[in-house]
């Protein structure tokens, strides 16, 4: 993410997305975070700028929680943790994980903030979304006034997840578990193959996760399970996957002008990158989320009932290697699985959800990019939901008909925002407000 104070310029992570603000408020203490929103009649809160969709900026003021990152409290006999929601997730499972305490599922990003994580439903696999872990929040209203929401309040399920529309978060309360180790297998399975395990895969392990080669036939499966010790079953991971990043850049530049070269492209990332059985041992954090990300890419997701996936799965892969329909697709699409919840604009609300994650390592040409069109085409198909923070052309209209609360959500946002000031252009699309 870029802010140019000098220009009054801000610019998202991968700078497809940019918007001028007049003023930029960076907050130390909740009190000037309150008061910083209620001085302002048209303001964003802004984490790590890592979201795909526009859903950040494009207001008057911007409010930076880059100097409201630190830790609050601790809970010893809970295993409760408050942070401040400009922490990043990195710093907080430094905090925690030193603790001995852990969150039982995460993203496979650490650089997101707590406030963007828990507004967009950032998720991991094979659990919840990130606010599932939620105890309670501090949320600063529209008028600038601080209240602290819970389980229990029958308000919380619209408050864990709500794009930043309901107010701002100041604090958040994680119910954390026993830090543990997991011992991962990674290798290739054929498409029919892992098709036919997946959902015996979720009863017998603790992780779950399958990168999807789409165009080779293979998907490459990631299992784990908390074990005391390092079984040792199997090879460390070979030192040249070390340069998966600039290989797969390096092939799909190629693809911009020639896109039908994709599917030679991800045979040779298959052969070279995703071929061994990898084995990993450490701690969830350690072992299966991204430390650094060096590339840019523009991402979307969607997420689907656990029973339609299959039906849609062989939709998208005859679709994706139909030549006609010129929507070729980039590795991986990451299939993750999600526990059902009851957070009014989750992905999983109702239902146990499986993601499919689809990604262009060009995001300058993100838009002659057809496979985002046919995902989401497909998707839509079979009742499918976006993903908040990610790329997708959907509106209110048809949004509205995908989540059971969405009536009750907008209702709510109205209520407590009358005037619109957490706003945008594109969220009043989203949320179907006027004006
Ligand atoms: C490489 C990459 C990998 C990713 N991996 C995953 C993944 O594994 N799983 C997943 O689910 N998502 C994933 N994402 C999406 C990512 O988690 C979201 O885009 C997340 O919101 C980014 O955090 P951020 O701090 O950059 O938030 P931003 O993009 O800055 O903000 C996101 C939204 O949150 C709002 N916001 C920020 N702070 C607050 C606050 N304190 N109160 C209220 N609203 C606030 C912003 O206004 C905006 O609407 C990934 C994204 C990238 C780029």
């Amino acid at each position: 993410m870029l802010i140019d104070r000098e220009k009054r310029q801000w610019t998202s992570w991968n700078g497809n997305i940019s918007h001028h603000f007049n003023h930029l408020e960076t907050p130390l203490r909740e009190e000037e975070l309150a008061a910083a929103i209620a001085r302002s009649n048209s303001v964003r809160v802004i984490g790590n700028g890592q979201s795909s969709a526009d859903i950040c900026a494009g207001t008057a003021t911007l409010v930076s929680g880059r100097k409201y990152n630190g830790p609050v409290s601790f809970d010893d006999t809970k295993g409760e943790v408050t942070v401040q929601a400009g922490m990043t997730l990195a710093e907080l499972m430094e905090l925690i994980e030193s603790r001995g305490w852990a969150l039982p599922s995460l993203p496979d990003i650490d650089s997101v903030t707590i406030g963007g994580a828990l507004a967009t439903g950032t998720h991991g696999t094979s659990g919840h979304l990130l606010s599932g872990y939620l105890r309670s929040m501090r949320i600063i209203g529209a008028d600038g006034e601080i209240e602290e929401i819970g389980t229990g309040d029958p308000l919380f399920d619209a408050f864990r997840c709500s794009v930043g529309v309901l107010g701002a978060v100041s604090t958040a309360t994680f119910s954390c578990v026993p830090l543990r180790r997991l011992a991962l297998v990674e290798e290739p399975y054929r498409d029919d193959d892992w098709m036919a395990s997946w959902p015996r895969w979720l009863e017998e392990h603790d992780f779950v996760r399958i990168l999807w080669l789409p165009h080779t036939g293979f998907g490459y499966v990631i299992l784990g399970d908390y074990r005391g010790e390092d079984p040792g079953f199997g090879s460390p991971e070979p030192r040249h996957h070390r340069y998966r990043r600039d290989v797969s850049r390096l092939l799909y530049r190629h693809t911009v002008g020639h896109p039908g070269f994709t599917p030679r492209a991800n045979r040779i990332l298959k052969k070279l990158f995703f071929s061994s059985r990898v084995h990993r041992y450490g701690t969830l954090y350690g072992a299966t989320v991204t430390k650094s990300r060096n590339s840019t890419l523009e991402l979307a997701e969607w997420s689907v009932g656990q029973p339609s996936f299959p039906a849609l799965f062989e939709e998208l892969k005859r679709s994706l290697n139909d030549g006609k329909n010129r929507a070729w697709a980039h590795i991986p699409m990451d299939v993750r699985f999600l526990k059902s919840d009851t957070t009014w604009l989750s992905c999983a609300c109702g239902e146990p959800a499986v993601t499919v994650g689809c990604v262009t390592r060009h995001p300058g040409t993100a838009d002659e990019y057809r496979a985002f069109d046919l995902v989401e085409r497909l998707f839509l198909r079979h009742s499918g939901r976006p993903h908040w923070a990610k790329r997708y052309a959907a509106r209110a209209d048809v949004l509205r008909e995908l989540w059971p609360k969405w009536d009750e959500f907008t209702a709510l946002r109205e209520k407590r925002d009358p005037a619109g000031k957490f706003l945008n252009g594109y969220l009043r699309d989203i949320f179907g407000v006027r004006g």
